[in-house]
C-alpha cells in the first residue's frame, strides 16, 4: 500500500472520498485510470485487463475512446465522475490540479451519443403516498419533459410495473423501503438500475411543493394542477433537488410539470406486459416478435418513443381514441398522402432532443440547421394536413406554427448548408447574410487576388514595370526593386531593406492590407461565433414551440406508421363501445401472423357478451392454438384502444379498464420462485383488481402443482370470476373437468383437431363446445416419441379414463367433484396403479385358475 502514500494516490483518495457511489475517471495523461474497487467492476462490465500497481488494482481507457466506455457502465447502471487534469504542472514536475468536472449518470445523461435513439431515457422517482397508494415523478432530461402522477397499489407492485413499463435507467427510492425484502425483490428481477436512496425527509409534499414554486418561478402550481398537498409532490421535489445536485445545469430546460393520472390509461401490469409480449420478447428480452415491432413504421426517433407509449398506455376515454381512428383511417384511405408524408417525416430529426441541445447552450450549427430544416418539412406536412379534421388535434395552434417558420425562415439565410460543428474555424454564417463577414472572408480567401491587384496598381503608377511583391517571415510582405529601376520609386516607399541587387520597400497601403489580412481570419471566426450565438440565443426563445414541434411531430409520425401497419397487414377499423361486449369476427394475432407465410393464419371468431357469455373456458391439445387465441384477443383489445386499426375483420370492442395476461407459470422459473407460488400471486392479483369492465386471459392456470390441486385451485379460480368479478375472460386449461361447470355466463370452446391415420392435425380452428378428448399422446407421437411408450400411454389412458367415469359420476348433470373423493388417485404412471387397475377389471368368476395365474403374471 505504498502507493498510497504518493501524492498522486493521496490526490486520487481525496477525489475518491467525494464520489464514492461514482466510479472516478481519474486523468493521467492520455488515460482515465480507474483504481480500486472501481478498477475491478469496471473491468468486470468493461471487460478490460486488470493489473495491479503496488498492490492496487488498477485498470485505464484512452481517453479519446471514453465515449464508448462510458456508455456501457452507463447501461450497466453505473455512475461515473470525471476527474480532469485543470493545470498541468510546467515541466512535468509535480502534481497536476484536477477537478472533477463532470458527474454523468444513467437516468441524466443527455449526450446523444450515450443515448439510444428510439428510447426514452427516464429517472423515476417513487415513494409511497400513504397506504395502498404510491406517488411517482419521472424526468426525461434528452426532452424536458417532467411527469408526476399517483397510482393505487402496493409499493412493491406499482415500482414492478413502473420498470417494466417505462424502463428508467435510474431511480430515487426512500431508504426505508430499500430495506423491504418485497421491494429488494423487485429491484433484483429487474437487472441493473441505479439506484439513489435518499432519506425519508426528504419525501415531504411541503418542502416539495416550495421547491417547485421556487423552480418555475411561480406563487403556486395551479397552472399545473397540483395542490400544496398533492401526493404527487412526494416525489417530484426530490427528484427536482437530484437534478439540481447533480446537474443543474439542465434545469433550465425543465419547464413545466405535468401531472398523469392511472384513470386516464388502459392499466397493464407487469406481468401482462410480459407476457403479452409488447415491446420486448419472452425469450430473450429483444424487440423481434414483439407488438411494438409489428406496428413501429414511424420514421422518426420522436415517434418511435412515443409508439412504445401508446403501445404500454392504450386509452380509454371513447373520445381520445376515436381521434386517433379518424386520422389513422384518413392516411389509410389516402395511401398518396401517407406516402408523402412518410417521405416528409423521414426527413425530419430529433427535435425534441435538438431542442434540449439549445437548451443547454450545447447545439452547434449543424444542430440549428437541423430544427430550421425539420421546420420547414413541417410545414409541408401542416400545408398538407391543415385542411383536415381529422389532424386538427394533432398539429400544432396556428399561431406557434407561424412563430416557428418565423424562426426558420431566420436561421436559414444565416446559415452555410453544411456548417462547421466548431465554433473556432469560421466556415458557419452563409455568404450574402452579413456584410462584415463577406467581406472578412473575401480578405482571407482572396488575399492574394487582393495582393496581386495592388501589385498591379502600383506597377502601373510607378512604371516599373518589374516590381514584385515578397513575403519573408522576418518583415513579412515587401515590394522588391532591382537597383536599375531604383530612379523610379516612388517618394511614399518607405525603405526596408537594401541586398546589393534589390532595395526592399513597404508602403502605408501595404502595411493597412497586411494587418487586415491577418485580422480578417481572426475576425472571422469571432464574427461568425458572435452571429451564430445570436441566432442560438434566438432559438432558445423558441424552445417551448420546438418541444411543441416534437410532440406533434412524434403524434403524427405514430398515426401514419399505424396506417401503414394496417396498410401492410389488412386491419380493419375496430367499433368501441362502453357497451361491455367484445364481438371479433376473423380476428387474428398480429405478430404470429406476421412470421407465417401470408394467408395462412387461420383467424378465429369471438363473442363475449356479458351477463351471457361472460367466460369461455378453451380446451384442446396442446399446440392446437389455444395460446394464441387468448394473446390475439387481448391484443385486439389493446391495439383498438391505443387507436390502432386491428387484425380482424370486424371488432366491436367494450372499451376494457384493465387488462390482465396471465400463463402458467413455467417462465418464472429463472426468477427462483415456487413456480405455483409466482402463479398463485398473479392470480390473487387479478381477483382482486379485475373489475366488470376489465379483460382478463388466463392460460393453463393452475399447472404449477399437482394435478388435483391445481384442478380445484383452477375451478374456484373460475367460479369467483363468474360470481364475483364478472369480467370478460378468456380461460385456456388443459383441466378438461373445467368444461363441466355450469353457470349462466359461462361456456365452452374448443380447438378443432381432425383425425387420421397417421395421427391428428391442428386446424387452428376455434370451435363451440369442449375438447373430446387430450390429444397428448398423438402429440407425443409426433414427437417421435418410440411406439412402444405410445401404445402403453394408450392402454394406459384408456384404463384411466373408465376409472375417471366411475368417480365422477356423468349422471346427474356435472357437478364439482368433492376434492376428498379423489384424494386417493395416485400419481399418472404408478405401476402399482396401473396393476390394481388392470386387476380390477379382471373378471375372477369367468377364468380358470390357471389363466388367473397367467394374468398376474
Ligand atoms: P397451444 O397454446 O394450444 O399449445 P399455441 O397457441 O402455442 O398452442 O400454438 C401452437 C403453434 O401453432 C404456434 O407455433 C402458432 O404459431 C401456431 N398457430 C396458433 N394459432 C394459429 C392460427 N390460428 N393459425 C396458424 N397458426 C397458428
Amino acid at each position: 500500500m505504498q502507493d498510497l502514500q504518493t501524492p498522486m494516490m493521496q490526490q486520487y483518495w481525496e477525489f475518491k472520498k467525494r464520489y464514492r457511489e461514482e466510479i472516478l475517471f481519474f486523468r493521467l495523461g492520455d488515460f482515465y485510470e480507474m483504481f480500486a474497487d472501481d478498477a475491478k467492476e469496471a473491468s468486470r462490465i468493461l471487460g478490460i485487463t486488470l493489473t495491479q500497481r503496488n498492490g492496487i488494482p488498477m485498470c485505464g481507457i484512452p481517453f479519446h475512446a471514453a465515449q464508448n466506455y462510458i456508455a456501457r457502465l452507463l447501461r450497466a447502471g453505473k455512475k461515473i465522475a470525471i476527474c480532469e487534469q485543470v493545470e498541468v504542472p510546467e515541466k512535468g514536475r509535480g502534481l497536476a490540479r484536477r477537478e472533477v468536472i463532470e458527474v454523468i449518470t444513467p437516468g441524466t445523461v443527455t449526450d446523444e451519443e450515450l443515448l439510444e435513439k428510439q428510447k426514452n431515457n427516464f429517472l423515476l422517482a417513487a415513494a409511497p403516498a400513504g397506504k395502498e397508494r404510491v406517488s411517482l415523478s419521472c424526468v426525461e432530461l434528452s426532452t424536458g419533459e417532467f411527469l408526476a402522477g399517483t397510482a393505487p397499489g402496493s409499493f412493491a407492485e406499482i415500482l414492478a410495473r413502473e420498470l417494466a413499463r417505462i424502463s428508467p435507467s435510474e431511480l430515487i427510492l426512500p431508504e426505508s423501503a430499500m430495506e423491504e425484502p418485497e421491494i429488494q425483490k423487485v429491484l433484483d428481477a429487474h437487472g441493473e438500475i441505479y439506484v439513489n436512496r435518499f432519506p425519508e425527509w426528504y419525501f415531504d409534499p411541503r418542502t416539495s411543493f416550495e421547491r417547485l414554486v421556487r423552480h418555475f418561478r411561480s406563487v403556486n402550481l395551479k397552472a399545473f394542477g397540483l395542490e400544496e398537498d398533492s401526493p404527487e409532490l412526494i416525489t417530484a421535489g426530490p427528484l427536482l433537488q437530484y437534478l439540481e445536485d447533480t446537474c443543474h445545469t439542465l434545469l433550465p430546460h425543465v419547464r413545466s410539470i405535468h401531472p398523469y393520472r392511472e384513470e386516464d390509461a388502459l392499466l397493464l401490469d407487469e406481468t401482462t406486459i410480459r407476457n403479452l409480449e409488447l415491446v420486448k420478447n419472452i425469450q430473450d428480452g429483444g424487440e423481434h416478435f414483439t407488438l411494438y415491432r409489428v406496428l413501429n413504421h414511424t420514421t422518426t426517433p420522436m415517434g418511435a418513443r412515443l409508439l412504445r407509449r401508446w403501445i404500454l398506455y392504450p386509452l380509454v376515454a371513447p373520445a381520445d381514441i376515436e381521434a386517433r381512428l379518424e386520422a389513422v383511417e384518413h392516411l389509410y384511405r389516402d395511401q398518396h398522402l401517407l406516402q408523402t408524408l412518410r417521405k416528409l417525416f423521414a426527413s425530419m430529426l430529433d427535435i425534441e432532443r435538438l431542442a434540449t441541445r439549445v437548451a443547454l447552450d450545447k447545439a452547434h450549427a449543424k444542430d440549428l440547421l437541423a430544427i430550421a430544416g425539420t421546420i420547414e418539412a413541417y410545414e409541408e406536412a401542416f400545408a398538407l394536413l391543415s385542411g383536415i379534421e381529422a389532424f386538427s388535434s394533432f398539429l400544432l395552434p396556428v399561431d406557434l406554427f407561424e412563430t416557428l417558420s418565423t424562426l426558420a425562415d431566420s436561421l436559414l439565410p444565416a446559415l452555410m448548408d453544411n456548417p462547421a460543428t466548431s465554433l473556432n474555424e469560421g466556415n458557419i454564417i452563409r455568404e450574402g447574410y452579413d456584410p462584415e463577414v463577406d467581406r472578412c472572408r473575401t480578405l482571407r480567401d482572396h488575399s492574394q487576388e487582393i495582393l496581386d491587384r495592388y501589385l498591379q496598381e502600383e506597377r502601373e503608377r510607378s512604371g516599373i514595370s518589374s516590381l514584385k511583391l515578397k513575403y519573408n517571415k522576418v518583415i513579412g510582405y515587401f515590394f522588391e526593386v532591382t537597383r536599375a529601376n531604383a530612379h523610379l520609386v516612388p517618394s511614399y516607399f518607405i525603405p526596408r531593406q537594401t541586398l546589393v541587387q534589390t532595395q526592399r520597400f513597404t508602403t502605408e497601403r501595404l502595411i493597412e492590407l497586411e494587418s487586415q489580412l491577418a485580422e480578417a481570419e481572426e475576425r472571422l471566426v469571432e464574427l461568425e461565433r458572435k452571429i451564430f450565438m445570436d441566432l442560438r440565443e434566438r432559438t432558445k426563445t423558441h424552445l417551448e414551440g420546438l418541444l411543441a414541434l416534437g410532440k406533434s411531430v412524434a403524434a403524427i409520425d405514430c398515426l401514419q406508421s399505424l396506417a401503414y401497419a394496417a396498410t401492410r397487414y389488412g386491419y380493419t377499423r375496430p367499433v368501441l363501445t362502453t357497451e361491455l361486449v367484445l364481438d371479433v369476427k376473423e380476428g387474428r394475432h398480429p405478430v404470429v401472423e406476421a412470421h407465417l407465410p401470408t394467408g395462412s393464419f387461420v383467424p378465429n371468431d369471438l363473442l363475449l357478451d356479458p351477463p351471457r357469455r361472460t367466460l369461455a373456458v378453451i380446451t384442446g391439445p396442446n399446440m392446437a392454438g389455444k395460446s394464441t387465441f387468448l394473446r390475439q384477443n387481448a391484443l385486439i383489445v389493446l391495439m383498438a384502444q391505443m387507436g390502432s386499426f386491428v387484425p380482424a375483420k370486424e371488432a366491436v370492442i367494450g372499451i376494457a379498464d384493465r387488462l390482465f395476461c396471465r400463463v402458467g407459470a413455467s417462465d418464472n422459473i429463472a426468477r427462483g420462485e415456487s413456480t405455483f407460488l409466482v402463479e398463485m400471486n398473479e392470480t390473487a392479483y387479478i381477483l382482486h383488481h379485475a373489475t366488470p369492465r376489465s379483460v382478463i386471459i388466463m392460460d393453463e392456470v393452475g399447472r404449477g402443482t399437482g394435478t388435483i390441486d391445481g384442478l380445484s385451485i383452477a375451478w374456484a379460480v373460475v367460479e369467483y370470476l363468474l360470481e364475483r368479478v364478472k369480467a370478460r375472460t378468456l380461460f385456456a386449461t388443459h383441466f378438461h373437468e373445467l368444461t363441466k361447470i355450469t353457470h349462466p355466463a359461462v361456456f365452452n370452446l374448443s380447438m378443432a383437431v381432425r383425425e387420421d391415420r397417421d395421427g391428428i392435425v391442428f386446424l387452428k380452428r376455434v370451435r363451440a363446445g369442449a375438447a373430446e378428448k387430450s390429444y397428448g399422446i398423438h402429440v407425443a407421437r409426433l414427437a417421435g416419441v418410440p411406439e412402444a411408450v405410445v401404445k402403453r400411454a394408450r392402454a394406459i389412458e384408456e384404463a384411466l379414463s373408465r376409472r375417471e367415469e366411475d368417480l365422477t359420476g356423468t349422471e346427474g348433470g356435472p357437478s364439482i367433484p368433492p376434492p376428498d373423493s379423489r384424494d386417493e388417485q395416485p400419481e399418472l404412471f404408478s405401476p402399482y396403479e396401473l396393476l390394481a387397475e388392470e386387476l380390477s377389471h379382471f373378471d375372477v368368476e369367468r377364468h380358470t385358475p390357471l389363466e388367473a395365474l397367467n394374468a398376474i403374471a
